[in-house]
């Protein structure tokens, strides 16, 4: 069975494969599709559709199987191999089998450095094409966004720039090394905090998240550390807020994910001083980080119980913490395994 990265569907191509049609297929005018548009008085939209319907149409053609690929050929010889989505008609990916596919959706309030993460995750996958234990080797899905992009993207950051959200999946396939080359795809997904607005607002934009089995909580150091100290209610309840909308995005889902709890920014902490310093300082030590963290927001000790396991990382998207090159080679990891 094959998931879809986009909707969350799963589809098994022998028995419900719908095809992209080929890139040249015909185009014809569509009388009423065009007097559709004009009754509504949308303009710039091309009335002419597939040409399916029309007699000459090259596009009733049968389904072969190439190399285990199941393959539309038409009429007139012309073949595609993407298949699609019966639900949201966008491509369903190979190697995207529910047994090989890992999705993490990062969430977090606005400015808590999620897209930066995301971003510097691609870039490392991008660049260094190798997992840090040498084990796996990165292959990025260039069909929905330009490597290149995103590696200038993530440079940008790097050097103080402010990311727009990543509206699109972003998909790393892992390749074992070992001869029998196992694949695995990882999936990360940029979730605005508008997405979570409301339960409805979930639902609708968010139809992946249900299956995903890793929901990655940004909380940057600074207000963490200001939280630390401040003890402020109205923080944890908005935090509260953000994690609920997440926790109905996966009700249905037959087991839950992981919840995450990234601290971000820590190349911040050294210079921001007191509580940040200390966070930095404690890293390592899980047991101190999620005391610290529990303290600033005691709703983490109440939600909690809602995920399969809640786990705590740091990590810098922007500078590598001296004496610490890999870290966000090891975070990946951390997350995907
Ligand atoms: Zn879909």
């Amino acid at each position: 069975m094959r998931k879809c990265i986009f909707c969350g569907r799963l589809c098994d191509p022998e028995q419900y494969a719908l095809f992209r049609l080929p890139p040249d297929h015909r185009h014809i005018r569509d009388t009423v599709y065009a007097g559709y548009l004009m009754s509504r008085g949308i303009r710039g939209v091309s009335a002419d559709l597939p040409g399916v319907c029309d007699s000459f149409s090259p596009e009733f053609g049968k389904i072969e199987w190439e190399r285990g690929k199941p393959t539309l050929v038409t009429k007139t010889g012309r073949s595609s191999d993407i298949l699609v989505c019966p639900s949201c008609h966008n491509e369903l990916f190979r190697d995207t089998d529910v047994n090989v596919l890992t999705s993490a959706v990062f969430f977090g309030a606005k400015d808590s450095g999620k897209t930066s993460l995301v971003l510097a995750l691609a870039r490392e996958c991008i660049t260094k094409q190798f997992s840090p234990d040498e084990k796996y080797r990165y292959f990025f899905n260039e069909k929905l966004y330009d490597p290149n992009g995103i590696t200038s993207v993530a440079e940008r950051v790097r050097e103080g720039g402010k990311p727009d959200d990543l509206r699109s999946p972003t998909v790393i396939y892992r390749v074992t090394g070992s001869s029998d080359g196992r694949v695995m795809c990882d999936v990360m997904y940029d979730v605005s905090v508008t997405d979570t607005f409301d339960e409805q607002s979930v639902n609708v934009t968010m139809p992946f998240a249900s299956g995903s089995q890793h929901f990655v909580y940004c909380i940057p150091v600074d207000k963490l550390a200001e939280m630390i100290v401040s003890d402020s209610e109205a923080a944890d309840i908005r935090m509260k807020l953000d994690i609920y909308g997440m926790v109905s995005a996966f009700r249905y889902a037959e087991e839950p994910p992981v919840l995450d709890l990234t601290v971000t920014k820590l190349d911040l902490a050294e210079k921001l001083g007191g509580a940040a310093a200390d966070i930095l300082r404690v890293r390592g030590d899980v047991r101190t980080l999620r005391n610290y963290i529990t303290t600033a927001f005691p709703c983490i000790d109440e939600l909690g119980g809602m995920f399969r396991e809640v786990r705590i990382h740091t990590v810098s998207a922007v500078a590598p913490i001296a004496g610490d090159d890999e870290a966000i080679g090891k975070y990946y990891c951390e997350i995907f395994g």
